[in-house]
Parts: structure tokens; sequence; C-alpha cells
């Protein structure tokens, strides 16, 4: 492997040069980077891997921050920043791998066969060396919106994590080859979607909770894991391509889109919606631009929705989240996650 694809072992004090913006302590990294930096307490160790897509700075540039601020941590900190050649391939930070390669998240399981396979590898290998108590995986989301945490396991230990960050968790089935899938083998796992990339807040989430992380004397078992919601295995509704979408302070049928949402759809996030209230206006072609999706797959729409004088509803009480009123986003990913 090239050095640029080498983890490379990275003392904080052995000279680590920060610079003066994430962006410039990235480009002083030789490549992907596991920095160590000593605790307070020597023989316990917390891991916080991040940037293994390029295009989600969040978490690098909140190691920045803290590394800048000279603080020793409670315990040992392990930081992985993983993408690094991707994240600074031209437009900086708007890859979220190199053409050539795997989604580095979906790596974790063998076989490790090819470069991305192999820095996996070397990043699992970097981590059960240390032994930490507990992983974190700070990424953002494509779309702007609220932090949430992502994780197999609902448990005290994995709610708590989650607890530094948000106050809501999703709690998945799916098995993709993501790093947090470790969690029931080895240490506690939990993937913080810190929000958008662009959005200045995902940023301060992504500060404020890795200095929770690093300086509590304790981050798996805390009262502020009651106030985390668990979500198990949420579905999404997702539109199909090309479906004309439109928000409007009144809903109400239109010929020339398919679907029309309120624009404070946005209220509906973490509320119940009864079957009586409808939750947008349809096209002329009814339900025939949704699709719900689960984690083995498409599910059928009838199921969960139904059309009535033009207007969706959901068929049972049904709590929505993530609702998005942001076009490209509920066009390009989902307009939200719904517990069926
Ligand atoms: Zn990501």
């Amino acid at each position: 492997m090239r050095a640029k694809d080498t983890l490379h072992w990275i003392p904080a004090d052995s000279g680590l040069r920060l610079g003066d913006s994430p962006l410039e302590f990235i480009r002083q990294l030789p490549g992907p980077g596991a920095i160590w930096l000593e605790g307070e307490e020597r023989d316990r160790t917390r891991a916080l891997c991040t940037l293994l897509h390029g295009n989600e700075p969040s978490g690098a540039s909140a190691i920045w921050h803290f590394l800048r601020r000279g603080l020793k941590p409670h315990t040992n900190a392990l930081f992985i920043i993983a993408s690094v050649q991707a994240a600074l391939t031209a437009p900086v930070f708007s890859h979220r791998m190199l053409p050539e390669h795997r989604d580095l998240n979906r790596c974790f399981r063998p076989p490790f066969d090819d470069s991305r396979g192999q820095l996996a590898q070397q990043i699992l290998q970097v981590i059960s060396r240390h032994q930490p108590e507990a992983l974190l995986d700070i990424h953002n989301t494509s779309g702007s919106g609220p932090a949430f945490g992502v994780s197999i396991n609902g448990d005290e230990r994995h709610r708590a994590l989650a607890s530094l960050f948000t106050n809501d968790l999703i709690v998945t089935d799916l098995r993709l080859g993501a790093l947090m899938e470790l969690s029931d083998d080895l240490q506690p796992t939990v993937t913080i979607e810190c929000g958008g990339s662009q959005d200045p807040a995902s940023d301060l989430v992504a500060r404020e909770g890795l200095y929770r992380f690093l300086c509590s004397d304790s981050v798996l078992h805390s009262g502020a894991a009651d106030s985390v919601t668990c979500y198990h295995n949420p579905l999404r509704l997702e539109l199909a391509e090309g479906t004309r979408l439109r928000y409007s302070t009144a809903p109400d049928a239109d010929a020339d889109a398919d679907l029309v949402m309120r624009s404070d759809a946005e209220a509906l996030n973490y509320g119940t919606t009864s079957a009586q209230e409808p939750i947008a206006a349809l096209g002329p072609q009814g339900l025939s631009k949704l699709r719900v999706m689960g984690p083995a797959g498409a599910l059928p729409v009838e199921h969960y929705f139904e059309a009535r004088n033009g207007l969706l509803y959901s068929r049972q009480p049904m709590r929505l989240f993530m609702v998005t009123t942001r076009l490209e986003i509920a066009l390009s990913d989902c307009l939200f996650y719904f517990m069926g």
C-alpha cells in the first residue's frame, strides 16, 4: 500500500502540527492517521473515528478544536481520521470517497482484499490493540437536520453514548459492513450523525459532544441515557425518481405536482400523526410515486399509507421523524422516517 493509503501512528506530543484551521490540520497529516493523546487515567482509553466519508468534516473539526485547546482528556484518546485523501481532493470536503474506491464504511467485514478493505482492517487492528471502553464514529448527514445516533444495540451504554450528542437513537438490524456493527463483539460503538455538513450547528454538536466524551469520568452509565428515545428499525418514505414535489403553506391537490407537503412539515418531527390527519396532498397519480423502504428492501406502500380525497393519510397512528422541508434531500434521500 502507498503511504497515503496506510494508517499512520501519530502521538499528539510528537510535533503534530495543527495549523490554523481543520483543513490545514488535515493537510498536514501524512495520510489516514491514528492520533494518540495521553489522558489523566492512562489505563483507560476512549476512541473516536471520523472522516470515514471525506465530505463529512464535523468530527475532524471537533478533534482539531480539542487539540488546539491543549486539554488533557480524562482517559487516553485515540482519534482515527480516515479518508484524508478523499477529503483533500478538490473541491475539498466534497468527495464521500474517491471514484476508484469502495465506501469505507461498508468495508469493516471480510474480505479485506482491496485498498479500502486493508485500511478498514488497519483501523480495526489499532482499535483492538488499545481496547477502548467506547468507540464513536462521527458523520454528517447529506442534508440539513437535527443530530441523531445510530447503533445496533439500544442498551443503557449505547444510549448513554448517544446522549452526549443527541436524544434520538436509531437502532437497526441492518448489516452493511459499517464500523458500528462491531459493537456486540468489542466495545460499545455508536455512529453519530451530527447534522448536515454545511450547518454550523453540526460542528458545534460535534465539538461539545467530543468534549463530554473525552472529559467525563463515565460515558457508559449516565442518567442522561434515560432521555434518549430509541427507534428500532424505522422505515423510510422515499419518492420515485422524477417525483414533482412542492411545499406549500396550504397543501391542496395540484395537477402539476405529485406530492404537496406543508411548508412547516418539520413540525411533524417526533410527533405522532393520527390516521385522521392528512400528511400531504397527492397529485393525480395518487400513491404511485411513494416508496416504503425497510431494512430488507421495499415494502408495500398500501400497508402503511392510503389516499382519501386526494390527501395522504397513514393507516395507523404513526411516529414521524427526520421530516425534511428541503426539496433536494426529500428527492435524493427520503421524505421522512417513520415507525410503522
Ligand atoms: Zn457518513
